[in-house]
């Protein structure tokens, strides 16, 4: 189990995953506001196998398309855990800088680095890519699936 919590501690949560998950950073305008910093790192994971203690309360972001992205925070220092997206159904987005060993994380992947910040630089031998990855190639660098 992967276990991981809030920068209060009133939420703590394990993830069913036996090693380290694979994690991947998004550069994109919207993560860099969203998180108050550079990037964000994520972890995919399936929604539902997240297991939670403590008060995570819900908010919905409409986006311009209509889908609804649903941030889990906690509810005393809104620490963002995880978000859904109405779009991507089953699927979650773990903040993986609230894992328990999130200083064992080497990023497999950077997204939108189009956008990234200049100072940041990407190992030779991690993929990039200028926005989204095809989501194929993606699948098979988060969960090492071939479609
Ligand atoms: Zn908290
Ligand atoms: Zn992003």
């Amino acid at each position: 189990m992967i276990q991981g919590g809030c920068r209060c501690g009133e939420v703590r949560y394990t993830l069913p995953f036996d090693e380290m998950p694979r994690v991947y950073c998004c550069h994109c305008l919207d993560c860099q506001t969203w998180s108050a910093s550079a990037f964000t790192q994520q972890v995919i994971f399936a929604e539902g196998s997240l297991v939670a203690n403590g008060p995570i309360v819900i908010f919905d972001l409409v986006r311009a398309d209509g889908a609804v992205s649903r941030q889990h925070v906690c509810g005393v220092c809104h620490t963002r855990i995880f978000n859904t997206n109405t779009k991507r159904p089953g699927i979650a987005a773990l903040r993986a800088g609230t894992l328990d060993r999130s200083n064992e994380i080497v990023p497999v992947a950077h997204i939108w680095v189009k956008r990234k910040q200049p100072w940041i630089i990407v190992p030779e031998d991690v993929p990039q890519f200028e926005e989204n990855a095809p989501p194929a190639k993606f699948a098979s660098i988060l969960i090492g699936y071939e479609a």
